[in-house]
């Protein structure tokens, strides 16, 4: 293999390794997404049960409300059958039907405040269904996620011990100058090495147009891929990127 083709071959075995450090960067995150997701119909839900909640207890204070005003109307009506005075006996009917409407009101907001409960308890129970469903969902998805994670990471390991590989015939004195060019600047930019197409006049790392200078430099040097202590590296003048070109 000549000193570009082994260039490629390590850049390829790394771009493999960022694939799956990327991989084993974005799974837990969507891991997360998930979760988080069933956690927000869970709380949901909890509002909703709130919601009912509430609603029984105003139900229960209106219930309150119009036992008292029943007492207060039954004590009147008692009260009205000893009074002997006209205007006494108007005065109390007068009251008794003041109280009268009030319960009525409260008759009303009680039949109101049990529909609304009603309504909530339909609303839990729908809520219930979603919690359940996306539970089951998402117990699949995350022992899915789960395996996929520890896989890639097998994977990652794998990729890694043969980087050495990779590495050895280009860590020799004719091509270490390429070697740590290409470490130092892969820690920048992405990709390091790479190939002018035949009428390519732009960098395709960073799409600057290179000087026809620069082409031949690169097309010369390539031509020397089977001497590498005759070649220089050769790199595009704004990203730094490696050039060649057959
Ligand atoms: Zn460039």
């Amino acid at each position: 293999m000549s000193v570009i083709e082994e260039l490629d071959a390590l850049q390829q075995q790394d771009s493999a390794i960022r694939d799956l450090e990327k991989k084993v960067r974005d799974l837990p995150l969507r891991r997360r997404q998930e979760t988080d997701r069933v956690d927000g119909v869970g709380l949901r839900l909890q509002e909703a049960r709130d919601g009912v909640a509430a609603g029984e207890k105003n139900i229960a204070a209106i219930e309150d409300e119009i036992e008292t005003h029943k007492a207060i109307i039954a004590r009147w009506e008692k009260q009205r059958q000893t009074l002997r005075d006209a205007n006494e006996y108007k005065a109390m009917n007068q009251q008794i039907d003041r109280e009268a409407r009030a319960l009525h009101d409260d008759e009303a907001r009680l039949q109101n405040a049990r529909a609304v409960v009603e309504d909530a308890r339909a609303g839990v129970k729908s809520m219930e269904a979603l919690k359940d469903e996306q539970t089951k969902f998402i117990e699949d998805y995350v022992a899915q996620i789960d395996l996929e994670l520890a896989k890639t990471q097998r994977a990652l390991l794998a990729a890694k011990d043969a980087r050495a590989a990779f590495v050895a015939p280009l860590d020799v004195p004719e091509k270490r100058k390429f070697l740590s060019y290409y470490e130092r600047l892969g820690k920048k930019y992405w990709p390091v090495v790479i190939h002018l197409g035949k009428d390519e006049a732009c960098c395709p790392g960073c799409h600057m147009k290179l000087p026809p200078s620069k082409i031949q430099e690169a097309q010369r040097n390539t031509k020397l891929e089977d001497d590498p202590a005759k070649m220089k590296t050769v790199a595009c003048d704004y990203c730094g990127r490696l050039v060649f070109k057959k």
